[in-house]
C-alpha cells in the first residue's frame, strides 16, 4: 500500500504534518536488521525554502507535488516529522580509496522511511544533509547548495540515459550557511532508492562477527533485491552473483557514456546495482582514460578506465563479507572466487554490447564477429584518445553522419570507419535510427554544471533548469541548447573540486 499523502479526495487544504506524515512509511530495514542503524532526528531547519521538487518523482511515489510544496511538505522534505515517526541513521562500514574504515555510517543523512510507488516497488526516501549523527565523526552534518543539486542533476541525467540510479525528489535550502572553503547556503538533498544497502553495509555487518545479524541482511536484501535468489541451491552465492552482475552491467553502462563516479569507495556501491552518492562525478569529454575528477584521487584510483577493475575490487570485498555464509572456509572461498571471476566476462560482454549499439552493429553481428567488433572498439578509443575527441560529441555525430566535420584531418579515422561500415546491416535508416537512440546529444556539461551551480548559489536557477530541461530528454536534438552539444570553448576544469 503506497502513502496516502491527503487521502481526502477534493480536500483543498493542505494536510497537517501529522496526517501527512502517518505517511504508512513503512520500516522493513530497521525491523529486519535494528543492529544496523540508530533512531536519530534531523536538525531543525530555521528558514527551510523549497529550490527544486522533482514532480514526476513524486508522482511515481504516489505523492502529491502540491501537498510538497505547501509548508508541511517542505518541513519534511528537511526531516521535521512528529514524535512517534521514527528516523534511522544507517551503519556502515567502507573501504575510502583502499583503505578501511570500520564505522562510517550516515553522518548527516536519514531514512526517512520507505514507500510503495504506483508500481508497488519499495522505495528508500532518505536526506542528506539533515544535521550531524552518531555517524559525523569530525564533519559538521550539512550539505552545501551546490552538491547537493549537483546529485539532482547528474542522477536525473542517468536515470534519462536509462541507466540504474538513486533519484533526488527534491532539494531544500535550510536557512542555515555552512562552511567551507566559503560561506555556502546549506540545503538538504532527498533521495530515492530501491534501497541504501551498500557493499559497506556487508563489511559493517560482518565486522560484527555475529553470523545471525549477517544472514539477516543477507536475507534482507535478498527479498527486497534479487528474490529469485530465494529459490537457488546456494541463496548467499545465488546473492553475491546477482550483484556482481548487476555492478558489471553498471559499470560498462558508466563507461559507454563516459560517466566517471569519482569516489568509487565500498560506502559509495550498492547492492541493488544503483548509482549513489554523486559527489566529484563527471561526464568525461576529451577521451582519455586517465581522467580523474575528484581532486583527492591523486593516484587515478577511481579514473574512467579504471572504473571497471575497481569494481570488481569492491566486489571482492563483498564477498569476503559473505564467505561464512557460503560453507566451509576453503568451499567458500572456492565459490566467491567463481562468482568474482564472473566479473569480467560479464563487464566485457556488456560494454561490448552497448557499444556495438553505439556503432549501428546488431547484436547478431556482435555475437558473430566478437573478435573484429572488440578490436573494432579497442582502435577506436584509442583514435579518440590520440585525437582528443569529444566523447558524447563523437557518438552523436556518427550517429548524424556528420562525424568527420569534428576532424581537422579525417583520414585517419576513414580507414577505421570503412571497417565499422562493413559491418553495418543493410538498413540505413535503422542504422541511424538505433544510432541516436543510443547516442545521447545532451549531458551535464562539465563547465555548465559548474555554472549552474554557481549562479544558484547566487540564487538564480536559470541555468540549473536549462540544463535539468536538457538532460532529462537527452536524445532529441532540440534548439535552444546548443551550448550543451559539446565541451565548452577555452578547454575545461579537469578536476572538480566538489565540496560536498
Ligand atoms: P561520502 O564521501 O559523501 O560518501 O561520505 C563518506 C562518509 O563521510 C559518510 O559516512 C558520510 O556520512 C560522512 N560525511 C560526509 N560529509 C559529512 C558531513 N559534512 N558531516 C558528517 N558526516 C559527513
Ligand atoms: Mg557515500
Amino acid at each position: 500500500m503506497g502513502p496516502s499523502y491527503g487521502g481526502v479526495a477534493g480536500r483543498a487544504l493542505s494536510p497537517t504534518l501529522e496526517e501527512m506524515t502517518t505517511l504508512n512509511f513503512e520500516r522493513t530495514y530497521a525491523a529486519a536488521v535494528p543492529q544496523l542503524s540508530l533512531p536519530w532526528r534531523a536538525a531543525p531547519a530555521p528558514d527551510p525554502q523549497l529550490v527544486v521538487l522533482n514532480e514526476p518523482l513524486a508522482r511515481g511515489l504516489g505523492l502529491d507535488p502540491d501537498e510538497l510544496r505547501a509548508p508541511e511538505g517542505i518541513a519534511l522534505l528537511t526531516g521535521q516529522v512528529p514524535e512517534g515517526v521514527e528516523t534511522v541513521a544507517q551503519a556502515y562500514a567502507g573501504h575510502q580509496f583502499g583503505s578501511y574504515s570500520p564505522r562510517l555510517g550516515d553522518g548527516r543523512a536519514l531514512l526517512l522511511g520507505e514507500v510503495l510507488d504506483t508500481a508497488g516497488r519499495r522505495r528508500d526516501l532518505h536526506l542528506k544533509g539533515s544535521g550531524r549523527t552518531p555517524f559525523a565523526r569530525g564533519g559538521d552534518g550539512r550539505a552545501a547548495l551546490g552538491p547537493m543539486l549537483r546529485e539532482y542533476l547528474m542522477g536525473e541525467a542517468m536515470h534519462a540515459l536509462g541507466i540504474p540510479t538513486t533519484r533526488a525528489l527534491a532539494v531544500v535550502t535550510t536557512g542555515e550557511h555552512v562552511v567551507r572553503e566559503e560561506v555556502l547556503p546549506g540545503a538538504v538533498l532527498s533521495r530515492v532508492a530501491s534501497s541504501h544497502l551498500r557493499v559497506g553495509t556487508f563489511q559493517y555487518a560482518a565486522a560484527h562477527q555475529d553470523l545471525d545479524l549477517l544472514r539477516s541482511l543477507a536475507d534482507y536484501a535478498i527479498e527486497r533485491h534479487y528474490p529469485a535468489a530465494a529459490k537457488a541451491d546456494e541463496p548467499y552465492l545465488a546473492l553475491y552473483d546477482a550483484v556482481v552482475s548487476a555492478q558489471a552491467d553498471l559499470v560498462a553502462q558508466w563507461m559507454n557514456v563516459g560517466f566517471i563516479h569519482g569516489v568509487m569507495n565500498t560506502d559509495n556501491m550498492t547492492i541493488s546495482g544503483e548509482t549513489i552518492d554523486y559527489g566529484p562525478c563527471a561526464f568525461m569529454e576529451q577521451v582519455d582514460p586517465a581522467t580523474v575528477f575528484s581532486s583527492i584521487d591523486h593516484q587515478g584510483r577511481y579514473a574512467y578506465g579504471n572504473q571497471p577493475a575497481i569494481a570488481q575490487w569492491d566486489l571482492a570485498r563483498l564477498g569476503e563479507t559473505l564467505l561464512p555464509l557460503l560453507g566451509d572456509e576453503q568451499t567458500a572461498v572456492d565459490k566467491a572466487m567463481g562468482v568474482l571471476g564472473a566479473f569480467g566476462e560479464r563487464y566485457d560482454r556488456a560494454a561490448a554490447g552497448g557499444m556495438a549499439r553505439k556503432l549501428g552493429l546488431t547484436p547478431e553481428t556482435a555475437a558473430a564477429e566478437p573478435e573484429a567488433v572488440r578490436v573494432l572498439i579497442q582502435d577506436l578509443m584509442a583514435l579518440l584518445k590520440e585525437h582528443r575527441v569529444d566523447f558524447t560529441q563523437f557518438f552523436r555525430r556518427l550517429s548524424q553522419g556528420l562525424v568527420e566535420e569534428l576532424f581537422t584531418d579525417w583520414a585517419p579515422l576513414q580507414q577505421w570507419d570503412s571497417r565499422r561500415r562493413a559491418l553495418l546491416p543493410d538498413d540505413p535508416a535503422k542504422v541511424t535510427d538505433q544510432m541516436l537512440a543510443s547516442n545521447p546529444a545532451y549531458l551535464p556539461r562539465n563547465r555548465r554544471v559548474e555554472d549552474a551551480l554557481e549562479a544558484a548559489t547566487q540564487g538564480d536557477l536559470t541555468v540549473f533548469h536549462h540544463v535539468l530541461e536538457a538532460v532529462t530528454d537527452p536524445y532529441t536534438e532540440r534548439p535552444g541548447f546548443e551550448d550543451l552539444l559539446g565541451p565548452a570553448e577555452g578547454g575545461l576544469p579537469h578536476v572538480t573540486y566538489c565540496g560536498t
